[in-house]
């Protein structure tokens, strides 16, 4: 059996949703998970915001606002009254639900429970039409078997254990749908594999199931060869290994989350990418197989934070490293990249939650320097610290400050750290210096 993932876009409109139809209605059983519609966990995510910054009135016009959009939506989609009626009903349950949130306090268990209703939306009306299409599928509801446990890791034992009782219990069928994102954490709290988490839903269950194939459904025919958001002309892979495609997507890659691959990898089983718009395109494969071909693709990873540490009296005296580590790991703060020299370590952070503790600690042993607003730059291939054409990415010297380089710490990832104000430039001239320039 494949599991099938639909992202925002491939079902934020009537056409799309069409489009979809199509592409799962060949009489194959599958598992079918869906996003919330583009643009609606955003806008979950900023009534809850409305919420924290006391503001409800702004939040319950967000909740009016999107609810009129929800049924202008269902009018168009699902002609067939009683299934129509049956929809809004529901639909206005949750918006409901939504206009109660603002009445309350702001907590994270809340705003988990509202950025949660997006897929609750998105499946239930995805279901319907498909019933009025003559169509017959199955909700299953991922709160009843998809959760994370305390370290918000997903508990494979449970989910397995669940996903296959649910699957049992419920009605037989070819097409089986379920909400991307959603979950409970380990106090069975309402939560999510935060945001693009849909993608890790798909090859959750297909690590559960064993699925012949993972597909990611989005709206770019594959992985392209460079962020096409701030490059022109790029061009999609055609195939990736799991450890490329894993360093791309943790790199910023968006069209995957960050932790995509990890749950199928170990299984070698197949991701697809493809394009709901044009099934026809080939799309990306991600699988075991290696293909020593250069550099593949650049991504970008915005929100990073440099800090350099000089060692006061010790110069990089042995233990000085265990100390500076010892300190992250406390504060379970994940190290990105590192450079050394004799008397100083850089290395950057993405997540600054913690970063005013960690200071305060490094400070007692050390002169610290912190610059926000970085971005990492990754090029990925297979082993391509090795290949007769990597130095070309050196030209990139001659246009924009680096700040680090990451080079040899795994032979599939060479990283640049630069001013975020650089991020396009650098983009843009490695393109040029690593695709477009034929050498002769
Ligand atoms: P979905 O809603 O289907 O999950 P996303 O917006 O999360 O879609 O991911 C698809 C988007 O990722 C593309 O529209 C594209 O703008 C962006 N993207 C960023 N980097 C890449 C890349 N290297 N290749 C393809 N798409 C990329
Ligand atoms: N709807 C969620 C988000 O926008 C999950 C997803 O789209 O994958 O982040
Ligand atoms: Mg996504």
């Amino acid at each position: 059996m494949k599991v099938l993932k639909f992202g925002g876009t491939s079902v934020g409109s009537v056409e799309n949703m069409c489009n979809v139809k199509n592409i799962i209605n060949d009489g194959k059983k599958k598992i079918v998970v869906l996003s919330a519609m583009s643009g609606t966990t955003n806008i979950l995510v900023s009534i809850a915001n409305n919420i924290l910054n006391d503001k409800p009135n702004e939040a319950i016009e967000k909740i009016n606002k999107l609810h009129e959009t929800y049924f202008s939506t269902i009018d168009n989609l699902l002609y067939n009254e009683s299934l129509n009626a049956e929809v809004k009903k529901y639909v206005t349950e949750i918006f409901n639900f939504l206009v109660e949130c603002t009445y309350q306090e702001y907590s994270l268990h809340l705003e988990n429970q509202i950025v949660a209703q997006g897929e609750l939306l998105s499946t239930y009306m995805f279901h319907n039409y498909l019933a009025q299409e003559g169509i017959k599928s199955t909700l299953l509801p991922a709160l009843s078997f998809m959760r994370i446990d305390k370290n918000k890791e997903p508990d494979l034992f449970y989910i397995k254990q669940d996903f296959e009782s649910v699957f049992q219990q419920t009605p037989k069928a070819n097409i089986y749908i379920t909400q991307g994102f959603i979950c409970l954490d380990e106090e069975g709290n309402i939560s999510n594999l935060q945001r693009g988490g849909s993608d890790y839903t798909a090859t959750i269950i297909g690590a559960v199931i064993k699925a012949e194939e993972v597909e990611i459904w989005t709206d770019i025919d594959g992985m392209h060869n460079n962020d096409p958001r701030y490059v022109e002309n790029t061009k999609p892979i055609s195939n990736l290994s799991f450890d490329e495609a894993a360093e791309l997507a943790y790199f910023g890659a968006k069209i995957l989350h960050p932790q995509t691959v990890t749950p199928v990898r170990a299984d070698n089983i197949p991701v697809r990418l493809k394009n709901t718009m044009n099934p026809q395109a080939f799309g990306t494969l991600i699988n075991d197989n290696h293909i020593e071909n250069g550099v593949k693709a650049i991504a970008a990873k915005d929100n990073i934070t440099a800090i350099k540490i000089k060692s006061g009296r010790m110069l990089l005296a042995h233990g000085f490293l265990r100390k500076v580590f010892e300190i992250f790991e406390v504060y379970e703060t994940a190290i990105d990249m590192i450079t050394t020299s004799e008397v100083a370590i850089s290395l950057t952070i993405d997540d600054d939650k913690n970063l005013d503790k960690i200071l305060r600690e490094l400070e007692k042993f050390s002169v610290v320097e912190v610059d926000k607003k970085q971005t990492i730059v990754c090029l990925v291939g297979h082993s391509i610290v090795n290949h007769h054409e990597t130095y070309k990415l050196f030209q990139i010297l001659q246009d924009v400050k680096i700040r680090m380089i990451s080079y040899g710490g795994s032979n599939n990832n060479i990283s640049l750290l630069i001013n975020a104000d650089d991020k396009i430039t650098t983009l843009g001239k490695l393109n040029h210096y690593l695709f477009e320039l034929v050498t002769l």
